[in-house]
């Protein structure tokens, strides 16, 4: 079996390890976190711990999820970092944002260099626990930030964006490109800033229902409004909220799906 060593550390292709080694780029990310030491922050696979030494430096605790035990290990035993960690070892899929930050008392600034193949689910979970979120700096593939930042009418456009922009305020930080990582990925990545925003709509609102609605819109994004919500809506209800019957789902904006589920709600 082929495997690489990296500092030591036997990389884990499972795991997406793609160790941030370029200063530069590592300073950059730091200076747009930000960190002040009353903060909770919270990093999301620390790994080698490119970024937790920086950002430790600047507080007092730091709390990480990492999967990979011999990294938890790692950066258990570090002299330095080790003893301002509050270490979890496990999936971050199953972690309990509201009852961690609920210990502490504080709400949660999450950031990582995430594994490409758990940004998305990670992202949908994250939507779960906005009450209890500050703010996010997420590394993601640069086509997965593309699809979170695009507006209405752009091919990136779809159910990510409606859900992600529905839930915050994103800003793309800076594009890191492969080499600045070891081993190397095959893509680009973007840091974003997600900022959760002030939910507008009352409290019979329903993500659930939003979220089926742009499945349905999405999965047939080449059809009419009229046919791909067609278990929805009539043409008659969509004309009520001035949205033509012969738009595409790229065509409507993330506060005219919103429209649509309170429509859908109130009939
Ligand atoms: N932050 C480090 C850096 O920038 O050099 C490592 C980034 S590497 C892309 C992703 C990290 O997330 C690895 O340390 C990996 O072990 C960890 N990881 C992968 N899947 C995870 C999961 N489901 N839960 C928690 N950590 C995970």
């Amino acid at each position: 079996m082929r495997y690489q060593i990296y500092q030591g550390h036997c990389v884990r292709k499972r795991f997406g390890q793609c160790f941030l080694q370029n200063q530069y780029y590592i300073n950059e990310i730091v200076d747009a976190i930000n960190p002040q030491c009353n903060e909770l922050l919270l990093e999301i696979g620390p790994g080698l711990g490119a970024l937790t030494h920086k950002i430790g430096d600047k507080l007092n605790h730091l709390a990480v999820v990492e999967i990979d035990k011999d990294l938890a290990l790692y950066l258990k035993n570090n002299p330095i970092l080790g003893p301002k960690l509050i270490i979890f070892q496990q999936d971050i899929l199953t972690f309990d944002f509201e009852n961690f930050s609920k210990k502490q008392g504080n709400p949660l600034r999450i950031f990582g260099n995430l594994p490409y193949n758990i940004s998305t689910p990670l992202l949908f979970e994250l939507f779960k626990h906005m009450n209890v979120l500050q703010d996010m700096h997420l590394m993601v593939q640069k086509e997965v930030a593309a699809r979170l930042i695009a507006s209405p009418g752009n091919k990136n456009y779809g159910r990510l964006s409606v859900m992600a922009q529905y839930y915050c305020t994103i800003t793309p930080i800076i594009t890191i490109p492969p080499k600045a990582f070891t081993p190397s990925p095959k893509v680009h990545s973007t840091m974003i800033r997600l900022l959760p925003r002030a939910q507008k709509y009352d409290s019979k609102f329903n993500t659930t229902i939003l979220n089926s609605i742009t499945t349905a819109a999405f999965s047939q994004r080449r059809k009419t409004l009229k046919n791909s919500l067609s278990n929805f809506f009539s043409s008659h209800h969509l004309l009520s909220i001035n949205i033509s019957p012969t738009l595409r789902a790229e065509d409507i904006s993330v506060d005219q799906y919103c429209e649509l589920t309170s429509l859908w709600l109130s009939h």
